[in-house]
């Protein structure tokens, strides 16, 4: 289900931030300095979260991140637009 894989891919987000976090503060310690791995983490987050556009409503094409005009970082489990409930959609490929 769409929702299922939106979640993952939170999930996914959550796991890169923190290992970001622990590397740069690794970084920091051994080297003194922590621009390099921080801007690789912020870079790696960016093209991760591109693929957040392919999270949408199997209905009518709502952006499960996106309510009211605003992204979110948790997706939606009942779509915004048409109310249809995500996590009951049977799988599709992403
Ligand atoms: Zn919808």
């Amino acid at each position: 289900m769409i929702y299922r894989l939106a979640m993952n891919h939170v999930r996914l987000l959550l796991a890169a931030t923190l290992l970001g976090v622990v590397v740069t503060i690794l970084f920091e310690r051994q080297f003194g300095r922590s621009e390099i791995p921080f801007i690789a983490t912020a870079i790696l987050l960016l093209v991760m979260n591109l693929r957040i556009s392919r999270f949408t409503c199997p209905r009518c094409d709502s952006n499960l991140f996106l309510r009211g005009g605003w992204a979110w970082p948790w997706p939606n489990r009942i779509c915004s637009e048409c109310g249809l409930d995500l996590s009951q959609e049977p799988d599709t490929p992403v």
